[in-house]
């Protein structure tokens, strides 16, 4: 056991508390990494809220990157001393999904009451999204991390483990952009932007932004958007369709807004695809047409992070950085303490960060 500075919610939706709490040590199969920079992201804010559920007192936080410093029984291909990114994608790599490809799909689920976490006094922490990067150290499944290089800024590389694998993943495994493809992003936050840079890689031909700010989608537009349509005017499906003369190939929607999924099948054209990554709070509805949908071969299709592979796919996307081709530093708006992190989710709430970044001083 080790004592780690972490962010606990003791009550969906009031501010985190900065206290120590337990760490075990890694048992077979795990690592434990030390956090050295973690990433704000918006699934983080709807736990918090209590709009996915879980028990509480939890520690959220899963967009990390850190050094191993400790290895459990069984562990293959990480040493302390490696620097990696840690994801949420924690596989079992036996299962259907697994086995087919998915692992961000694993058909069992981590159970993260009985996770590595615990109070002073020895009472259970959820690790929240299999990881609890809000704290100073994590113990996660070695399924869960990547290699990065030793040269990589942490607080850049923190950013593949959630928004860009998400984004980008989904216009290039999920949508399966092919060049000459038409796409439509609806929402130029965070995972939005990866998205739009997902589909310039893949050869779009055009990638309309569709966001309600039109200062982002002005940004939209520097990770490879041709054209921005504000939402908020009219019905922004006709512009778009103007725009392309058609209706698109690909829809992604990017933001956790239920009212948006009933809207999304517009944009796209026959034989079109609307690819869900936002994610609404629980229990919410969308509603379409069966009929139109099937007369014209359209489809809705559900991401999952991107449906990543993550030792595939985040070593290909640090290569693109390296090359100037992927954008990462430009996603980061902020830089924060842990002591400040009630600030940075209240900045990441507002909607005008694009990430906010916590790095941590182990001095
Ligand atoms: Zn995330
Ligand atoms: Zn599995």
């Amino acid at each position: 056991m080790s004592k780690v500075k972490a962010a606990v919610c003791h009550e969906f939706g009031a501010p985190l508390k900065i206290e120590e709490i337990e760490l075990r040590a890694p048992e077979t199969g795990e690592v434990e990494v030390t956090i050295d920079a973690v990433a704000i992201c918006h699934s983080d804010i709807s736990f918090w809220e209590g709009g996915f559920g879980g028990s509480l007192p939890a520690v959220y936080g899963h967009e990390g990157a850190g050094r191993v410093t400790a290895v459990g029984n069984a562990v293959q291909g990480f040493e302390v001393g490696d620097n990696v990114a840690v994801t949420l994608i924690r596989a079992c790599g036996h299962c259907n999904s697994c086995g087919g490809g998915k692992p961000t799909i694993c058909e069992t689920p981590y159970d993260g009451t009985k996770g590595p976490l615990t109070t002073t006094e020895g009472a259970p922490v959820f690790q929240g999204l299999a990881t609890g990067a809000f704290a100073e150290k994590v113990v996660v499944d070695q399924s869960q991390i990547v290699k990065i290089p030793t040269d990589m800024a942490k607080d850049v590389a923190s950013l593949l483990s959630c928004g860009v694998i998400t984004g980008v993943g989904a216009a290039v495994n999920a949508a399966g952009i092919r060049p000459g493809q038409d796409v439509v992003v609806i929402g130029a936050g965070g995972v939005g932007l990866n998205a739009i840079q997902g589909a310039r890689i893949a050869g779009a031909r055009r990638i309309v932004a569709v966001d309600m700010n039109a200062d982002k989608l002005e940004a939209a537009k520097e990770f490879g958007a041709t054209d921005g349509v504000l939402a908020s005017e009219g019905k922004p499906w006709s512009a778009v369709k103007k725009l392309l003369g058609r209706g698109a190939d690909v829809v992604l929607v990017t933001v956790g807004v239920a009212a948006v999924y009933d809207m999304a099948p517009r944009y796209i054209g026959n034989g079109g695809k609307v690819i869900m990554v936002g994610m609404p709070h629980f229990g919410e509805t969308a509603k379409y047409s069966p009929l139109i949908m099937a007369d014209v071969g359209q489809g809705i299709v559900g991401s999952k992070m991107g449906d990543v592979v993550i030792k595939r796919d985040i070593p290909w996307m640090v290569d693109l950085y390296q090359q100037g081709r992927l954008k990462l530093d430009e996603l980061i708006s902020g830089r924060w303490s842990l002591e400040q992190i009630n600030e940075a989710i209240a900045d990441t709430k507002s909607g005008a960060a694009r990430r906010n970044v916590i790095i941590f001083d182990h001095g």
